[in-house]
């Protein structure tokens, strides 16, 4: 049987072993080309448009009774609701199609017109959001920030028993290179007496991985955690920009609210967990054993180097900032999935899951500035004698991310954003 993953696959398009779209990978997304928005496949440093290759037929047999072009759409919602079978055969069918030696795309007409280069396209949010929660899954993480406020107590009671999360904004979800607004809000200085409004001075993001439903479960239903990879379309890169100075203030007892609503950027091609499938790794040890809902077999976590830079104005390159891996998350997505639709919440195709911030063991593997910095007890420097214990105005964050095979690496592309300054 033909395997997509197989990492001795070549394509006719060619591709260099560092780029991250190679054929193993093929990642969706949405593109805008002139006035055309439509569903496209990454392959090296082009663009396939997939609504004009179903225009000629070569999808006929996935979607023999589907009549309308589901990649003439600006959104993967209606592609993601077929399921993962119709997942799985239409990625199979592009492989084939792109593969080194095969003809039936390489000598069609359609060709010239279906292959434009990522130069030529912007690309836009490639889901319709329809909710977004965020989770603090990385236990390095959630242990530096608790002993940052509670050196006796880092991690709550509940923390090693259930995936913590919270109910984030969809509405301000936003793809790479959408520039970012700083937030204004209440703050209060410890030794204030009474709050004041005005721009948050101590902005940060979070280094994160963002997952996809693609198909829901029905109000009244959980999905366990052996069925949740089933439900997962795929995974992209998420920065949650953070105001720390407004969380501080409003977040007892309820949570995170205002200060980190305004916006979470996602890069903009979905890497499916069929192409992220040879990553898979063992997660770390669940100390004490978890209840048996929660409970999973095989491995878990993927195996997904990750790495933050910021550029200020006046730097002449963009500077790495941190770099960690995803496979050290105590909770994982199985778990994550199965925790949410346990009391019977539905999901449905464009849900969006953050991991929560990726944090590793040393200080220079920290997701966020408020761990990199250690709250602005030790500022980061930069080759130009720039310091910065929170992101500034007009720095440019970009978060990268991928999978390495031998001899090609299974990528994530970026996710980018730009802080402006408050109005
Ligand atoms: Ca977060």
């Amino acid at each position: 049987m033909y395997n997509p993953n197989d990492p001795k696959l070549k394509s006719w398009v060619s591709v260099e072993s560092t780029s991250d779209f190679p054929i193993q990978n093929l990642p969706f997304g949405v593109f805008q080309k002139n006035d055309k928005v439509a569903v496209g496949v990454a392959i090296g440093s082009m663009v396939l448009d997939l609504s004009l290759l179903w225009k000629e037929g070569f999808f006929s047999e996935i979607f023999p009774s589907q009549e309308e072009n589901i990649f003439a759409h600006s959104s993967l919602n209606a592609f993601m609701n077929c399921g993962k079978e119709i997942w799985q055969k239409t990625r199979t069918r592009i492989s084939q199609l792109l593969e080194a030696g095969s003809s039936e795309l390489h000598d069609h007409a359609v060709k010239e017109e279906a292959l434009v280069t990522l130069d030529e396209v912007k690309m836009l949010l490639p889901i319709k959001v329809g909710n977004f929660v965020d989770f603090y899954s990385s236990i390095e993480h959630a242990t530096n920030i608790g002993s940052m406020f509670r050196p006796d107590n880092p991690l709550m009671p509940n923390w090693r028993h259930l995936p913590v999360g919270y109910n984030g904004r969809a509405s301000s979800v936003i793809p790479s290179g959408t520039p970012i607004k700083r937030p204004k809000g209440q703050t209060k200085a410890d030794d204030a007496e009474n709050p004041t409004f005005g721009p948050s001075r101590l902005f940060d993001m979070e280094l994160e991985m963002g997952f996809i439903i693609g198909k829901g479960n029905d109000l009244g239903s959980s999905i366990s955690t052996k069925d949740a990879p089933d439900h997962v379309f795929g995974m992209v890169l998420l920065n949650d920009w953070s105001s720390r100075d407004i969380q501080k203030w409003e977040y007892v007892p309820l949570g995170p609210f205002l200060g980190k609503s305004f916006a979470t950027s996602i890069s903009p091609w979905v890497v499916t967990l069929d192409a992220l499938e040879p990553f898979l790794v063992d997660g770390p040890t669940q100390e004490p054993a978890v209840l048996p809902h929660l409970q999973y077999e095989g491995k878990g976590n993927y195996d997904i180097h990750l790495e933050a830079y910021l550029q200020g104005e006046k730097m002449e390159a963009s500077e790495r900032i941190t770099k960690t891996n995803f496979r050290l998350m105590y909770w994982n997505m199985q778990q994550q999935l199965a925790h949410q639709t346990s009391n019977g919440t539905n999901t449905q195709a464009g849900d969006l899951y953050g991991s929560g911030t990726v944090s590793g063991t040393t200080p220079d593997s920290l997701g966020s500035f408020l761990e990199l910095s250690w709250r602005g007890t030790r500022p980061l420097k930069f080759p130009n004698g720039e310091e910065r214990k929170f992101i500034q105005d007009n720095d440019t964050i970009t978060l990268k991310g991928w999978c390495q095979g031998e001899g090609y690496r299974v990528g994530f592309g970026e996710c980018s954003g730009k802080v402006l300054a408050a109005d």
